[in-house]
């Protein structure tokens, strides 16, 4: 019998773990927000739900072989309750709370000499300032939990707005960080299953706009091998200590110089936008292996297709005539592949992404013009003046 994997959440990363479900012979059940979400319409079974409700949850799973996730909202005392009654659900809250709590991980990476920037756990305002006058301004204050594209991330630059972060305070700790003088964002994105199998693919350049995932090169160019090996060595090694199962993202930060080269930023346990690249870009794309991984099933081959793919968001513009755009941009660009996420348009909004991979000899300045232009023009209608160059005439 072919299993039943039941999805809580319906944004487009259970859409597009759709497709893959269908290739593998699967059932997807989705847990969806409302009758309108991303994944709604791509599966057979998409009852509507609120994902606090343990109740809800509880119904949701009965009849799926595994609950795994869209996203890291849903209550860890609720997946422990679950457990407790016999549900599998991947990956375990044990390992989610890593993802879920930014003080959690920071201590649980700092017990595996794993490197951290700089960071303490911060109750009021004078502890804050104490802080930034010991490591020195500027520093970054985070909410411990539900952040998300930014939102809960402050910077704080001087002891002036330490104290004028006050309004901040009086629900618990906080998370006090140095603001690290990183080079480029870069991601380790690696899969595990329950019986230990684990698997990373090629380490890549994040560039983010407005604290959001823009644009992703994979691999990241020209990064020094030891500190690609040991960002790869890292992240599965979280993988491991911490029991995570499925897929799981390390955002990092590249400190060429300085200790191991780079920092742990956060960590995301489901398919990540980082990740996106894998669908066109890999063997086995992420949405495939995160089934593959929470069902226990052997894991696939993570090698690149191509030297370099390149991922560009595009986000939700002024152009509300997305169809007439969308045609102009595949007959712009026949290489390249559009996913569209069947959001509707509002400013800011993801509502997909494209991949490009490269051609023998191709530089990673030309792949990212035709990502960007294609991205662009179904956004806008026109297309966009090429990127500006992050990766100094390096060519891949
Ligand atoms: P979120 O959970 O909202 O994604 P992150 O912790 O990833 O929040 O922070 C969002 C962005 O803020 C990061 O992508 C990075 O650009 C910046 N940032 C976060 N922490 C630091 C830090 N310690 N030093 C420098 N920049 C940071």
């Amino acid at each position: 019998m072919f299993p039943v994997i039941g999805v809580v959440g319906g944004g487009q990363l259970a859409r597009m773990m759709a497709p893959e479900a269908l290739n593998l012979g699967f059932e997807l059940r989705i847990l969806a927000e409302g009758p309108d979400v991303s994944a709604a319409r791509s599966v057979a079974s998409a009852p509507v739900g609120d994902y606090t409700d343990l109740a809800t949850l509880r119904e949701f799973a009965r009849g799926v072989d595994v609950l795994t996730f869209d996203h890291e909202h849903v209550p860890n005392e609720h997946l422990q309750a679950l457990i407790a009654e016999g549900v599998n659900v991947q990956p375990r809250p044990a390992a989610l709370i890593h993802a879920q709590d930014k003080l959690v991980m920071r201590e649980a990476i700092a017990a595996l000499g794993l490197p951290n920037p700089e960071w303490a756990a911060v109750e009021t305002v004078d502890e804050l300032v104490a802080f930034g006058q010991k490591i020195g301004w500027p520093i970054v204050l985070k909410t411990p939990r539900g952040g998300y594209d930014g939102k809960g991330v402050r910077m704080i630059e001087t002891e002036e707005d330490a104290r004028a972060a006050a309004d901040w305070f009086g629900n618990g700790a906080l998370l006090a960080e140095d603001k690290v003088a990183f080079t480029r964002e870069l991601s380790a994105l690696v899969a595990r299953n329950p019986g230990g199998e684990a698997k990373a693919w090629p380490v890549v350049h994040t560039i983010q706009v407005d604290g959001v995932c823009d644009e992703v090169i994979a691999p990241a160019p020209g990064l020094d091998p030891a500190v690609e090996a040991a960002a790869e060595q890292a992240a599965l090694r979280i993988a491991e200590a911490f029991g995570v199962t499925g897929v799981m993202a390390a955002e990092l930060f590249e400190t060429p110089g300085s200790g191991a080269g780079f920092v742990i930023n956060e960590l995301a346990m489901r398919p990540h936008n980082t990740g996106h690249w894998t669908m066109n870009g890999s063997i086995t794309s992420q949405f495939e292996q995160h089934l593959r991984a929470v069902l226990d099933l052997p894991l696939g081959a993570t090698d690149a297709l191509a030297e370099t793919t390149v991922m560009k968001n595009y986000l939700g513009g002024a152009n509300q005539d997305l169809f007439t755009a969308f045609q102009a941009a595949l007959a712009a660009e026949p290489r390249v592949k559009v996913h569209a996420y069947g959001k509707s348009v509002r400013p800011g909004r993801k509502i997909g992404h494209v991949n490009v991979v490269s051609e023998p000899g191709e530089s990673v300045d030309s792949l990212r013009a035709r990502a960007n232009t294609v991205a662009s023009l179904i956004r806008d209608g026109v297309p966009s003046p090429a990127p500006a160059s992050t990766t100094e005439g390096q060519t891949s």
